[in-house]
């Protein structure tokens, strides 16, 4: 007979699933209380923590279990908690770096996409399209477009960059935190439609890196960060390339002497901003502006002209490092070994690197590249040194970029937003037709 004190509910907290294999697909309870943001480390484990959250749904979408509202509860908190924040006062929305030092902080990114992942769980994929369709014009039109362009292909290789081309820019790299209805786009039509699926980014792979903000179920893609000169294979095998360690010693140089820029206080917030300090492999980044532009031009210069520099005291010749300066960021790459002497590393020797190691046939096309910035055009290239048969979808509103991509890629589609192309994937692989699909372990669909 039962034991009258246990009520139903703490007999099923005790069983709960505890003789059953399924742990690893547990939504962590996590209560997100609405919580007061008053740093960047306050902002950091928030968005650490809805990431907690967010992994766990995506799995359980995509084994076809159904997940927990109090999840979307927590996420909803989580949202409120920015919001807080970010409209007390649009004018001041300060957040402290110390006791001393506040700086303007750009939230938008965070609090839009949680609300539309609250949106995607609470409503359904086809509401939620319909949300997205109200955000952008002419969006109906665009995705329809697209998914005449991928005219019901399944490709060998998907090859796409992440930040501005599948994930919306985010003003701190560290809170881009890829959103659930993004994780099920990409990852259904990765799964569905690709042999060989890979992220080229030029953030780092890990500490702090793409695996770090992404939130597809393991297995699915290919993580590759420094622009592929280190890569995560879909046995989450790490693979590294070849420096030269004299290269690598005056990297290490370059790391120390930039790192003790944040100890004077005009350099400090270039340590939060955008991108902030990226120690990558074979490279560094340092963001001297923002997406909203909330560095002013001069300190922004300065920055710029310190480390220049630095990198004139270590490098006299100019032989190990190049600086890409994006506006943004400026970018310190290890230079390597060139046709013409030496040249920085790109993202199509990164996708070489990775061919080399996991034989990707290149040859074998059909391929799809997808990228938003001239960086990307590289991995364009070098797809297309192997075969015509490429093609190509650009995230740009850039007249210029747009040109010069359809002149090296005829078969290239251009679209506006990272959205849209998310949803034309997402939406194609409900349609096209299974052929060779590849189908990553505990992916039901
Ligand atoms: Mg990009």
């Amino acid at each position: 007979m039962r034991n009258p004190d246990i009520s139903p509910s703490d007999m099923l907290e005790n069983e709960k699933g505890f003789s059953l294999p399924t742990k690893q697909y547990s939504i962590p309870d996590i209560d997100i209380n609405l919580q007061p943001i008053r740093s960047f480390k306050d902002l950091f484990h928030l968005k650490a923590l809805t990431r907690s959250i967010r992994a766990p749904i995506v799995k359980n979408i995509f084994s076809a279990r159904v997940i927990n509202l109090r999840s979307i509860e927590a996420l909803k908190n989580a949202r409120r908690s920015l919001e807080d924040v970010y409209f007390r006062d649009y004018d001041t929305s300060m957040i402290q770096i110390d006791d001393l030092h506040s700086i303007n902080v750009d939230l938008s990114y965070e609090i839009r996409e949680l609300k539309k992942d609250t949106y995607y769980l609470e409503h359904g994929e086809d509401y939620f399209i319909d949300y997205l369709s109200k955000l952008y014009n002419k969006f109906d039109q665009h995705v329809s477009k697209g998914l005449e362009f991928l005219d019901n292909l399944n490709f060998n290789c998907f090859i796409t960059d992440r930040d501005g081309t599948t994930n919306n820019y985010c003003g701190h790299y560290r809170s881009s935190i890829q959103p659930v209805y993004n994780a099920v786009f990409l990852s259904r039509f990765a799964s569905l439609c690709t042999e060989n699926p890979i992220f080229i980014t030029s953030a780092p792979l890990k500490n702090f890196g793409i695996v770090d903000v992404s939130v597809n179920p393991d297995n699915v893609f290919i993580y590759a960060g420094s622009k592929g000169r280190e890569f995560l294979d879909l046995d989450l095998v790490e693979n590294r390339s070849f420096i030269d360690p004299m290269k690598q010693t005056r990297l290490d140089e370059l790391v120390s002497c930039v790192g003790e820029l944040e100890k004077q206080e005009e350099f400090e917030k270039f340590f939060y901003v955008g991108s902030g300090l990226q120690v990558k492999f074979g490279q560094l980044t340092i963001a001297r502006q923002d997406v909203s532009n909330s560095i002013s031009e001069e300190e922004s210069l300065n920055l710029l002209q310190s480390v220049s520099d630095i990198v004139r005291d270590i490098d006299p010749e100019g032989s190990v490092f190049r600086i890409l300066d994006t506006g943004k960021d400026i970018e310190i790459i290890l230079t390597v070994d060139g046709q013409n002497g030496s040249k920085d590393f790109d993202k199509g020797d990164g996708l070489k690197f990775i061919d080399n190691r996991l034989n990707l046939r290149l040859d074998r096309g059909p391929h799809l590249v997808c990228g938003d910035t001239a960086s990307d055009i590289p991995m364009l290239e070098a797809v297309l040194e192997y075969t015509d048969d490429v093609y190509a979808i650009f995230v740009t509103r850039d007249t210029e970029l747009a040109q010069k991509v359809l002149t090296i890629c005829p078969n290239t589609l251009i679209v506006p937003s990272p959205d849209i192309l998310l949803t034309v994937l997402g939406v194609a692989a409900l349609t096209i037709k299974r052929k060779k699909g590849r189908r990553a372990s505990g992916i039901f669909i």
